[in-house]
Order: structure tokens, then C-alpha cells, then sequence
């Protein structure tokens, strides 16, 4: 059985007090009311420490790593600086990091070995533009990031991954792919796998959709068979709206 999640990346926002009341109430309600599905919260770095005391069964997330162990590299952060503030997931490759950062599937691999060496379980994230998808393109350039990212793993790190596929013309724009769009793509990134790793990680992998899912739209998503969660933006925000999408399977 593979493991749903839903994880909210709540990229640069939130004060240290505002994120503490964010993590406060969504644990507060999956200890009343707990859930099957593992629910992840990744907030600034800055914040790691301070909301990490305030998480009981919620799990906590960075939102990226360094691609070095660690040394002179002013402003950055290290993987194992991530883990010993009790993070256990890390995203890699988020469109903004790809896009404003210039991080390419090369360095993610990097990043991703580092972050498997301090057992972190890297959430890989992949997707095309809009204009790959209306050039018919968009199967070539998802199967080139996850070939360059994880295919040199060994199948014992793989297992230790969760892919997030977000179609950047849906991250933050309000346009959610469809249903069929997401499941399409969601069974090709596990049949590519499977044709790397075989049946059992390919069965037992986490694929998350991304891409401006909201309370109005989880259950239809949810609802397909390769679709085992979401990562949420701009829903995450709202604990009312995070929680309704947990709620959704
Ligand atoms: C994201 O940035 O990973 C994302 C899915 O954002 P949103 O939900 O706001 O589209």
C-alpha cells in the first residue's frame, strides 16, 4: 500500500508568529481527528526550529537544500542543518527553485544523494511549461527530469522518494489540470519508473499532484488511481482550506 500525503509549501510567507498558529492548527486537528493520509507542512527555513516544536503527528518539510555538505557558502543551508531541526521531507526541484535559481536536474541529483544521506525524503518535483504541453512535448520533458534526477538512484533510494508532478501553468495561476490531464501523466511517471526500478517501487510510489488544487477540486483529483495526494501552495496558507484538502480522500 502506498502512502498518501498531502503537503502544503508555504513558500515565503508567514511571520515566525503567523506559522506557529498556521502548525499549531492543523496538528491540533489531526490529533483530534486522526487520518491515514500523512500530512506535511514546509515552511521557511527560518521557521523549521520554532514550528518543529509545535508538531506532534504532522510531519515537517524544508522547502530546499544546499547542493554542498556544507563549508563557505554564505546564505546557504545543508541538508543535515535541515534534519537536526526535525524535518523529515525536503522539496527539490520546485518550479520557482527551477525557474528563479537556475537549479537544473543536474544539481538536483546532487541535492537529492545529500538529502538521502541525512534521511530526508526528498519530494521531487517535476512538470512543463504551457508552451511544452500545447507543443506536444510535455511527456519528453518529464521523462528527462526524472531520468537526469533519479535514475542513476539505487532502488532502495528511490523508495525513499515522493514525486510532486506540477504543471507549471497550473502553480499559483488558478487553472488546476484536468483530472484525466493529471492521471495521464501521473501513470507515465510510474510506469517510467517501473521500467527503472521495477514492480515494487514503481507500486509503492508516492505521486503527488500540484498545481493550484484547493478544497473545490482535491476529492476529483484524489480520486484517480496514480494520483496519491497533492502538494498545495496557495491552499496550504489557509488551515481550514489545508485541512478540507487532507479531508478530500
Ligand atoms: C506549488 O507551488 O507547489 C503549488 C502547487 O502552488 P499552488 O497550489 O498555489 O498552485
Amino acid at each position: 500500500m502506498r502512502k498518501l500525503i498531502v503537503a502544503g509549501n508555504w513558500k515565503m510567507n508567514m511571520t515566525l508568529q503567523e506559522g506557529i498558529e498556521l502548525a499549531k492548527a492543523v496538528n491540533d486537528f489531526f490529533d483530534k481527528n486522526p487520518t491515514d493520509v500523512e500530512v506535511i507542512i514546509a515552511p521557511p527555513f527560518i521557521h523549521l526550529p520554532d514550528v518543529a516544536r509545535s508538531l506532534t503527528g504532522v510531519q515537517l518539510s524544508a522547502q530546499n537544500c544546499a547542493s554542498e555538505p556544507k563549508g563557505a557558502y554564505t546564505g546557504e543551508v545543508s541538508a543535515g542543518m535541515i534534519r537536526s531541526c526535525g524535518a523529515r521531507y525536503v522539496i527539490l526541484g520546485h518550479s520557482e527553485r527551477r525557474t528563479y535559481f537556475k537549479e537544473d536536474d543536474n544539481l538536483l541529483h546532487k541535492k537529492i544523494i545529500l538529502a538521502l544521506g541525512q534521511e530526508l525524503k526528498p519530494i521531487f518535483c517535476c512538470g512543463e511549461v504551457l508552451a511544452e504541453r500545447e507543443a506536444g512535448n510535455h511527456f519528453n520533458l518529464v521523462r528527462e527530469q526524472v531520468e537526469t534526477a533519479l535514475f542513476a538512484l539505487g532502488a532502495e533510494e528511490l523508495s525513499q522518494i515522493v514525486i510532486a508532478y506540477e504543471p507549471i501553468w497550473a502553480i499559483g495561476t488558478g487553472v488546476t489540470a484536468t483530472p484525466a490531464q493529471a492521471q495521464e501523466m501521473h501513470a507515465f511517471i510510474r510506469d517510467l519508473i517501473r521500467s527503472q526500478f521495477g514492480d515494487p517501487v514503481a507500486d509503492d510510489l508516492t505521486i503527488l499532484y500540484g498545481g493550484s488544487c484547493k478544497p473545490s477540486n482535491a476529492r476529483e483529483l484524489f480520486s484517480n488511481t496514480d494520483v496519491d495526494g497533492g502538494l498545495i501552495g496557495g491552499a496550504s496558507l489557509d488551515a481550514d482550506d489545508f485541512i478540507a484538502i487532507v479531508l478530500s480522500f
